[in-house]
């Protein structure tokens, strides 16, 4: 069966990873059909609509999404599509790299992030001159979604630990859910679990990431640790994510447009490659999957590298070398 893909360059770099990762996708043995879309904020200067309807009805349709960055626009591209996707579950893995010049070379751990709801529900307003709120929305549905997933991602990637992390000594009512759901799914699977309040996590996370597997987290927390760990394994450009609801998914780099560099044609292409690697895992390629990740392995081992990582190389010759070596 041929499977859709909807690919979303987007702006800065998103340009010049995008394309290099459908050419990796391109030169695997898997049946998929490339429908090119446009979304960002070029797409809101021509329409004034970063992400115009007709490219959320594709997402919608599509199998899965590949999209790279958004500027300015972000929210109103990145947030909808996950909405269009029916996205949950964002998961952010964050592996150090043989030859890759990381903080902590034992970090492997994945950031199981609920993406729904908690700040983000955006329901913020100004009460009065000078004051401003904004509520946190946690429900039990979404809770045990989450914890679910993660609990089920940590079995089927053999990691052994599982961390829920949380603040539910200060936010008593609404990550006293959210925790007590997650205790509730651990139980009921015979699962194994640690629980971690996100501060100390964040502070132990970096002194000891050989200690965690799976880290299911809130939502701003999954955002704001995610970030801190891709610090420890080398930076922004290895980092890949996926967007994942019950029928559908898209996958992104978790950089955004690097404006800095965006137009020379040296950004690393291998955050959103990982992606792509994520992507085909997801549609059942699970070989061709863990092929891409071993190419792109491969070339952070032995190079070429791009400048943020001390090398010379372009996008072009990164995406090269992964696929020779496929
Ligand atoms: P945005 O406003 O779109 O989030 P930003 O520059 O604030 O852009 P990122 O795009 O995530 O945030 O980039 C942060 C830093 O990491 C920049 O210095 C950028 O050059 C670098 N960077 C991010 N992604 C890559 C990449 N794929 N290759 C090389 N450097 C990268």
């Amino acid at each position: 069966m041929t499977h859709e893909i909807l690919v979303i360059p987007g702006d800065g770099i998103g340009q010049e990873v995008v394309p290099a990762a459908v050419r990796v996708l391109q030169a695997v043995e898997a049946d998929l059909a490339f429908v090119e879309g446009e979304a960002g904020d070029h797409v809101a200067a021509e329409t004034g609509e970063p992400l115009p309807q007709e490219i959320r009805e594709r997402a919608a349709e599509a199998d899965a999404t590949l999209f790279g960055a958004a500027g300015d626009s972000a929210a109103d591209v990145v947030l909808p599509l996950r909405e269009v996707v029916g996205s949950f579950a964002n998961v952010r893995p964050a592996r150090a790299y043989p030859g890759v010049d990381a903080l902590k070379p034992e970090t492997d751990l994945v950031f199981v992030r609920e993406n729904t709801e908690g700040v983000y529900s955006g329901i913020e307003s100004e009460i009065a001159e000078g004051v401003t709120t904004l509520t946190r929305v946690i429900t039990e549905r979404a809770s045990r979604r989450i914890a679910e997933f993660g609990f089920e991602h940590a079995a089927e990637n053999g990691y052994e630990n599982v961390t829920v992390a949380h603040k539910a000594n200060v936010m008593r009512v609404t990550d006293g859910l959210f925790l007590e759901t997650a205790e509730a799914v651990a139980a009921k699977r015979g699962a194994d679990y640690d629980t971690a309040l996100m501060d100390a996590l964040a502070m132990h996370v970096i002194m000891h990431p050989e200690d965690y597997g799976v880290v299911i987290c809130p939502n701003l927390a999954g955002d704001v640790l995610s970030d801190l760990a891709a610090g420890l394994v080398g930076g922004l450009g290895l980092l890949p994510s996926a967007n994942v609801g019950p029928d559908n998914a898209m996958f992104e780099p978790v950089h955004g447009t690097a404006p800095d560099i965006a137009g020379q044609g040296i950004a690393n292409p291998s955050a959103t490659i990982l992606s792509a690697a994520m992507l085909l895992e997801h549609l059942g390629y699970d070989d061709e999957g863990q092929r891409v990740r071993a190419a792109v392995e491969g070339v952070l081992a032995d190079g070429p590298r791009t400048p943020d990582l001390g090398g010379e190389a372009t996008t072009g010759d990164v995406t090269d070398a992964v696929i020779d070596r496929l």
